[in-house]
């Protein structure tokens, strides 16, 4: 997707974090459990402290978290056009931030983390082996870029759209956060197909869906993206099949054990939303046929 405009990007909201790695004993995972564990918290991360053990909620300042901060500071729409992704990660709150307030009376923008290596946040340390998660403690959204490649490797797409839905499925969590859809996913049961969990990362979805459908109607004086084209949208289609529970579990599925729901639902739900553009469309509580 291709954002409006020139010149530099909104980086009020967004800032650098992480220790490149410098909280290493912290952080244990092993060999192939890790790669579970990573798979477990993807894209959702309401709570990585509880996964990652550890994390003081104190924030970390080393070089490599300056070095973030002047690389968002110089980030521009032709960056992010260009496929910068730390500025395309900019680009998609700036428009996020946008979006959202047409939708939602009471929306106050999320913080957004971008971060290399480890970080420390209110709701436990996590690292780049986490995924994007968005923590409610600290009303901050979390990415290290370098999941973008993991993803691909997941079998993802690595168009811009797809990459932007991730940023949109983590704000998707800060908009449940303040309607309360979190709260109430998170006393529903972390796992089973009806589980809270995955009736919160369905909606999350959708909500992603729902910025995309308003991503390119935005009017004067907000951060517009060029009309979507369906291409874009198979990328977004092919990431959300590739994180399914499904998909990542292989043949020995069992939905018992399900977090974010199939590689079917989560393309669906995301259709759901931008098909519709609306918020309410995306009642996934209000169901059992997910
Ligand atoms: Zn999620």
């Amino acid at each position: 997707m291709t954002f409006q405009g020139s010149g530099p990007l909104d980086t009020g909201n967004v800032s650098g974090g992480g220790g490149g790695g410098g909280g290493g004993g912290r952080i244990a995972l092993g060999g192939g459990a890790g790669l579970i564990i990573t798979i477990v918290a993807l894209l959702f991360g309401i709570n990585p402290g509880d996964i990652m053990g550890g994390g003081t909620g104190s924030s970390t300042n080393s070089a490599s978290t300056s070095q973030i901060d002047q690389h968002i500071a110089a980030c521009t729409v032709e960056k992010a056009n260009q496929g910068d992704e730390i500025c395309r990660i900019v680009a998609t709150t700036n428009s996020l931030d946008d979006v959202w307030p047409t939708l939602m009376s009471n929306y106050t923008p999320p913080q957004t983390i971008i971060f290399d290596g480890s970080v420390n946040t209110a709701c436990g340390a996590a690292s780049s082996s986490t995924g994007p998660f968005y923590c409610p403690a600290d009303q901050t959204a979390y990415f290290d870029p370098s999941f973008f490649a993991t993803l691909e490797q997941m079998g993802g797409s690595n168009g811009a759209l797809a990459q932007e839905y991730v940023v949109a499925h983590e704000y998707g969590h800060h908009v449940q956060n303040l309607t309360g859809a979190l709260r109430k996913g998170q006393q529903l049961g972390s796992q089973g197909p009806r589980s809270g969990s995955v009736r919160v990362e369905l909606q999350a979805d959708c909500l992603a869906g729902v910025w995309a459908n308003h991503a390119d109607d935005v009017s004067d004086g907000q951060f517009g993206v060029q009309t979507i084209s369906q291409q874009e949208i198979q990328g977004v289609i092919q990431t959300a099949k590739a994180i399914g529970d499904d998909t990542i579990q292989g043949s020995n599925s069992n939905p018992e054990g399900w977090t974010h729901g199939s590689a079917e639902q989560r393309a669906r739900w995301f259709m759901v939303g931008y098909q519709s553009g609306d918020p309410k469309r995306c009642d996934t509580f209000a169901t059992n046929d997910l």
